[in-house]
């Protein structure tokens, strides 16, 4: 589709390890609600780099943010303090209302991260027998590509040969289904329970409303940590600054990452209440980049964004007009519209269509990407405006009827 991008793309194949299948777009510049390829072709981006830019490309504040601290100081390690790291756990903790923080990089570092503290939890606070800990995950979730992110899917293409998995001594059971939780916990060796309140890359699956509050009865019943991973679902998303405030339920670990960072490096975070994170001691755990001041001040800013912006509440109410119109174009091509906020999907009738919608969108000026073959995910950035979302319904609209 990019003319003339047949260089980069021949390099990439060349000389990149072969894990990914981009839609034939080589892009070069990005701003706000835009994107560039290298032919001058200007498009909307409705993935928002699965959702690590929810305040836009390049904004100017997290720029300015990351590029003066660059001049300072950008990483001390943390055989010293720095002037940054308290402030922004700090302020991580008072948003989020948690009472600790701990600072990492990706966001399967915080799911390791979140794992660990769970099972040091269980044997130190709970009292499980060593080496018998239990972590319960959901089918179809995904929280990144580490051998225990690998060891906890039950998709073939996530473990296939990446094994054995065996020691890991995880469970999975059927989402959004109180019964099976409830006989999956209780036994004595569970130290955590870790789910994504919506599943994003399973194709944005929305459990029963009421879901979460049975949870969190039953993991406060079976001492067990209710491990959230706000990851994709977190930071306005989904209309809310977390995904569980939609059920008022407050979970004993969170974990977040992308657009922390507003999409200008990688950070993530690991949050919970004192008497859970206390369980890391000085050597138990830690990162060389976790918490550098360069990550802190990018965090500030891009934090800053979301609340000065009002991107939580835009994202409620864009959202809403989504579906309201997407849901006009039900029957034919399009299956089922869902979504919450601006985290949303389309169900294609068939895995073929989805990837050629894509590419027929892309032509006609709008990035998406299609996640578990019939679906696409429909995730812009949270700035988007009224006008904006009218033209890029529009452009769904004849594109759909083009097919
Ligand atoms: N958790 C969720 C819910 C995700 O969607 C992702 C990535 O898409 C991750 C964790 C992993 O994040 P990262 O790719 O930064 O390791």
């Amino acid at each position: 589709i990019t003319i003339g991008g047949e260089y980069y793309i021949e390099r990439e194949l060349a000389y990149g390890a072969n894990n990914y299948h981009p839609l034939p777009v080589v892009l070069c510049k990005g701003e706000g609600m835009f994107l560039w390829d290298t032919s001058g072709k200007c498009y909307y981006d409705f993935l928002a780099a699965y959702s690590a830019v929810n305040q836009g490309h390049c904004h100017p504040k997290i720029v300015e943010a990351m590029a003066s601290q660059a001049k300072t100081l950008s990483i001390t390690s943390r055989a010293f303090y720095n002037n940054l790291l308290g402030e922004t756990e700090e302020l991580l903790c008072k948003t989020f209302s948690f009472d600790k923080c701990l600072m990492m990089n990706s966001g399967v570092e915080a799911g390791e991260s979140a794992i660990k503290i769970a099972r040091r939890w269980g044997y130190e606070v709970k009292g499980i027998p060593q080496g018998q800990a239990e972590i319960v995950f959901c089918s179809n979730n995904f929280w990144g590509r580490t051998i225990a992110a690998c060891g906890s899917s039950d998709d073939p293409d996530r473990y296939k040969n990446f094994g054995p998995f065996a020691g890991l001594n995880f469970k999975i059971i059927p989402y959004d289904n109180v019964e099976a939780l409830e006989q999956a916990i209780s036994g004595t060796n569970i130290a955590g329970f870790m789910f994504e309140p919506i599943q994003g890359e399973a194709g944005v699956v929305i459990p029963t409303h009421g879901y979460y509050e049975k949870v969190r009865k039953l993991c406060t019943k079976h001492k067990v940590l209710m491990i959230a991973d706000e990851i994709q679902t977190g930071i306005g998303r989904t209309g809310k600054m977390l995904c569980l405030d939609w059920e008022n339920v407050k979970p004993d670990i969170v974990t977040l990452a992308k657009s922390l960072s507003g999409g200008l490096m990688p950070i993530s975070a690991v949050l919970g209440k004192k008497e859970v994170m206390d369980v890391l001691v000085p050597g138990s755990h830690g990162s060389t980049f976790g918490g550098n001041p360069m990550a802190c001040r990018v965090a500030q800013a891009a934090l800053g964004v979301i609340k000065d912006e009002k991107l939580v509440e835009n994202s409620e109410k864009m959202g809403e007009i989504f579906r309201k119109q997407m849901s006009k174009l039900i029957g034919g091509y399009i299956k089922e519209v869902r979504g919450r906020g601006l985290m949303n999907a389309v169900v294609i009738k068939n895995k073929k269509g989805a990837w050629d919608l894509c590419l027929k969108l892309a032509e006609n000026g709008l990035l998406a990407k299609p996640t578990h073959g019939n679906i696409i995910r429909f995730t812009p950035p949270l700035i988007i405006n009224e006008e904006q979302l009218n033209e890029c319904i529009q452009i769904i609209r004849k594109t759909v009827v083009e097919l």
